[in-house]
């Protein structure tokens, strides 16, 4: 499932080829993925120029004229193209928005719980309304040490799950949290209250450093995620205990441990991870 470093590479890809193009023609092919498509044919989209490409945690809004945005959130399995029209459209692509390059935006979804919609922006703002629950960006100022000590104040919650609840920080889905647990060498399984002030200032460090590493590489690609000219991320390689329960440390040769919490699994080292 693409996460915060995938969305951003998909909003930098979208970014360099969106800006400026205006949408000729809209072709849907297929009712509804997450919610229904076929608002955007009564939309008025046709001569819509856009504007700018923006993320927000892992949903990207791209701004067009008339102070409206498509929101997109990608799913399990959403992937975005710009090719020609000449290339034909492939099984699960549901979304054709025709550009006046001769490009067409493409959105594919086998599984279809992405998510596509366009949404008014309120007067002066870069997001529509529907983020504005959203917690604060991992990688921008907001997301400190200080903050998370003082939202997790009395917590229970364990501390993975809270580090992966979008409306305290925004983004940091299963793979970036359990690889920075590990770095932190903080126990995923410990109540989020009891985490003390020297652990939030190495987790959200580590945090930090391993998803700014992440964009840079691409993302990474566990599933069948892809960019959006269709190379797959890099991360992949440098993850340390994502994936690799039952094999040893890296740091100390102890067998990795899998448990779950907040319904997903979650890879530990049990010597390492206090
Ligand atoms: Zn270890």
């Amino acid at each position: 499932m693409p996460e915060l470093p995938e969305a951003e590479n998909i909003r930098r890809a979208l970014q360099e080829r969106l800006p400026g193009r205006r949408i000729v023609r809209v072709e849907v092919f297929t009712p509804a993925m997450r919610t229904p498509l076929t608002p955007l044919l009564k939309a008025n989209l046709e001569g819509a120029e856009f504007i700018a490409v923006r993320r927000r945690g892992r949903y990207l809004a791209a701004e067009i004229t008339g102070e409206r945005a498509f929101l997109m959130h990608f799913g399990m399995s959403g992937v975005v193209r710009v090719e020609p029209a000449s290339v034909p459209r492939r099984k699960h692509e549901h979304l054709f928005l025709h550009l006046d390059d001769g490009n067409v935006f493409r959105f594919e979804c086998p599984r279809r719980f992405s998510l596509f919609e366009l949404h008014p922006l309120p007067p002066g703002k870069k997001f529509p309304a529907a983020l504005d629950k959203l917690g604060v960006e991992p990688l921008e100022k907001g997301f400190t040490a200080t903050y998370m000590l003082e939202r997790a104040a009395g917590k229970k919650v364990c501390v993975k799950v809270f580090l992966m609840d979008n409306a305290v920080v925004t983004g940091i889905g299963n793979i970036y949290a359990t690889e920075t647990f590990f770095s932190s060498g903080v126990d995923p399984r410990r109540p989020a209250g009891e985490i003390t002030p020297p652990e939030w200032r190495r987790i959200v460090r580590n945090a930090k450093k391993i998803l700014s590493r992440a964009v840079e590489a691409g993302g990474t690609t566990v599933s069948d995620f892809l960019t959006v000219d269709g190379s797959r991320g890099a991360f992949a390689c440098e993850l340390q205990v994502y994936g690799k329960a039952g094999t040893p440390c890296p740091r100390c040769g102890t067998v990795i441990e899998s448990v779950t919490l907040g319904g997903r699994s979650s890879a530990f080292c049990p010597r390492c991870q206090k």
